[in-house]
């Protein structure tokens, strides 16, 4: 195996892979390049990988195909389950290590990151659940003919995901595709990759056949572009930002037309009522927003609360936000660690200069944390007009903005101005105005007295520009099948 011993905190020394997974090996890339992997706590290199260019991409479709073409179509559907079901139970199995490795590479915090590997196997043993349970239809249309349906695999599907969750990720991708009879080629974030390879090696543990699940690192012009292009690619399923799904559209429409999922960015209002019990309300907007670093595409970054309360709430989020443990991921108190890269944390600071020179008023943060490591202090504005770029553009960091709104009317106007659409949330002891507000407002999902509580039975995806599709639940099974329809004539008669 092409491996490196490394060490994390928590767990020691481990065996990492730096090869690409390609046919249930881990192998170089054909050229020998490599790339550094930094770890985004103290901007030291972890270890140097194996790159995919557009041959090793080549070589991994061509895998996929292979298998989809053969070994994996002759599995049976309670086969494919098992198979799922033995991964998820190997991640349980794996958690401490999963985890540490994601805390190192990311900078999520250990305790955040044993929560993404529990998601995970939940994710991969739900799906294995549907693997014997995709059914067609019989339809009746009249006595001549029958006709059913079958929905079947749609070949091999290119999955590209970001490096804010990159094992969930992994297994949101993979468990529905995989259950569907797809084979897959997956390309992890260039910030994140070495979770992935650990991950993959239990792919092969679980007794996949080679060529079902091919792991590649590689950055995205290179080898996401290459998988995006590629001919014999059936499908692309896409999580990152909204200018790079715009991108993988149209390599669709230059290339074969492949199908294409998005999951993309978001700027989504977080609204609190004058009713809404105030400190459960306080405790769902800090976990909206700074959960994971405010590097989710749901994050609650535009927060509106009513007038009557609005002056007590930013006292209190304040004094709640203050409590925030920022520091070493490796700490299990701690809740935010630091910014995937230094692209992330030259952005992050350059939004913050803006909302300050746009003449909005910093109630916290506003500073990096520390002077090693991309940490960035939990930072709140207020006095934010609605054209402000910190309103209007996603940040992806520990930044938000409040807002005082009237009536209803009002906040749901605020909160529809917006090109995305993937989630909103509403805080209310009003059953009503919970119901009302929650239809009106145009997002993929809407939380109510709750934030960030994602579950891998509910449908997760974007409404306008926040995406194509939807991840999750049953509806991200459609994203992997097709339909086809099957008429038979009943009686043995030419045309007339
Ligand atoms: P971010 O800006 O937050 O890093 P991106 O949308 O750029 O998010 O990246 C998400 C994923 O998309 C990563 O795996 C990245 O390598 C990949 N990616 C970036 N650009 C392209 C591209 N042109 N084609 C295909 N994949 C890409």
């Amino acid at each position: 195996m092409v491996s490196i011993t490394l060490s994390t905190p928590a767990t020691g020394e481990y065996e990492q892979p730096i090869g690409l997974f390609i046919n249930n090996e881990f192998v170089k890339s054909v050229d020998g390049k490599q790339f550094e992997v930094i770890n985004p706590s103290n901007e030291e290199v972890i270890c140097s990988i194996y790159e995919a260019g557009e041959k090793d991409v080549d070589i991994a479709v061509k895998a996929a195909r292979k298998a989809f073409e053969g070994s994996w179509a002759s599995v049976t559907p309670e086969s494919r389950g098992k198979l799922l079901a033995k991964l998820a139970e190997l991640f349980e199995k794996n958690r401490e290590l999963l985890a540490a490795v994601e805390s190192l590479d990311n900078g999520k915090g250990i305790a955040l990151a044993k929560g993404d590997i529990s998601s995970c196997a939940a994710c991969l043993r739900y799906y294995g659940g549907w693997a014997d349970k995709i059914e067609g239809k019989v339809i009746e249309t009249d006595s001549n003919r029958f006709n059913y349906t079958r929905q079947e695999p749609i070949g091999v599907c290119g999955q590209i995901i970001p490096w804010n969750f990159p094992l969930l990720m992994w297994a949101w991708k993979i468990g529905p595709a995989v259950a569907t009879g797809n084979t897959v080629v997956l390309k992890t974030a260039e910030q994140t990759p070495l979770s992935a390879l650990v991950a993959a090696k239990l792919v092969a543990e679980a007794g996949f056949p080679p060529g079902v699940i091919n792991i590649i690192s590689g950055f995205g012009r290179v080898a996401g572009s290459a998988l995006t292009h590629h001919m014999d690619v059936d499908k692309v399923a896409f999580t990152g930002s909204t200018i790079v799904g715009r991108q993988i559209m149209k390599a669709s429409a230059d290339s074969n037309l492949k199908k294409v999922t998005l999951e993309l960015g978001g700027k989504s209002p977080n609204i609190v009522f004058n009713d809404a019990n105030i400190d459960n309300a306080i405790s769902w907007v800090n976990y909206g927003i700074f959960f994971n670093h405010g590097q989710c595409c749901c994050a609650g970054s535009r927060i509106y609360v009513q007038e009557g309360i609005y002056d007590k709430f930013v006292e209190k989020f304040r004094e709640r936000t203050a409590k925030n443990v920022v520091g070493d991921p490796f700490d299990p108190k701690t809740f935010q660690g630091p910014q995937v890269s230094q692209t992330q944390f030259d952005r992050i600071m350059s939004y913050i200069e803006h909302g300050k020179s746009e003449g909005a008023t910093v109630e916290a943060g506003g500073s990096r944390h520390g002077t090693k490591g991309y940490f960035i202090q939990p930072t709140i504005f207020s006095n934010v007009q609605p054209n402000m770029k910190i309103m209007q553009e996603e940040i992806f960091g520990p930044v938000c903005s409040i807002a005082k709104f009237t009536d209803e009317a009002d906040v749901i106007r605020h909160g529809n101005n917006t090109t995305y659409g993937l989630a909103a949330a509403v805080h209310t002891t009003n059953l009503n105005t919970a119901l009302r507000v929650s239809a009106a407002l145009k997002a993929g999902t809407v939380w109510v007295n709750t934030y960030n509580t994602l579950h891998h039975q509910l449908p997760f995806g974007g409404f306008k520009e926040s995406g194509i599709g939807r991840e999750l639940g049953e509806a991200a099974l459609s994203n992997y099948t097709q339909t086809k329809t099957v008429s038979i004539r009943l009686t043995d008669a030419p045309f007339s």
